[in-house]
């Protein structure tokens, strides 16, 4: 039974000069519900910050996460989908490299609005661990 509430939600930190180094990757406590890359391992999102699973990928169910941590973003362009014109980028895996899923940067219909700055992971990129 842990009372911690993570609340800090990391941005991408901008470190001053440490670019030589390999990728850092932030690990969530260990007593924490949460996603991991099923690829490498690396810590992809809380549990709780999932709003929907009610998403398709291109491999089938997706979900839709308020946030995410150690993924990093391609280069944006418009897709045309069911739901209108969205404007994203890949997101991949900080640690391996491996696309999960993409990133709405800017949705054109307004009832899709609710998805701008929120990610979609594909459940085979992901590996579920229930911390009891
Ligand atoms: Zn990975």
């Amino acid at each position: 039974m842990s009372s911690s509430s993570p609340s800090q939600h990391s941005q991408a930190s901008t470190s001053s000069d440490a670019q030589a180094a390999p990728p850092m990757l932030d690990w969530l406590p260990d007593d924490t519900p949460r996603y991991v890359c099923a690829e490498c391992g690396a810590h992809l999102a809380l549990q709780d910050e999932i709003i929907s699973k009610a998403f398709s990928g291109r491999d089938g169910k997706a979900y839709l996460f308020s946030s995410t941590l150690n993924t990093s973003l391609g280069a944006s362009e418009d897709r045309h989908l069911l739901t209108g014109i969205h404007t994203v980028c890949d997101l991949s895996c900080k640690g391996c490299g491996k696309t999960l899923g993409w990133f709405y940067l800017k949705a054109w219909e307004h009832s899709q609005k609710y998805k701008e700055g929120k990610s979609i992971m594909e459940k085979v990129a992901l590996e579920k661990v229930n911390a009891w």
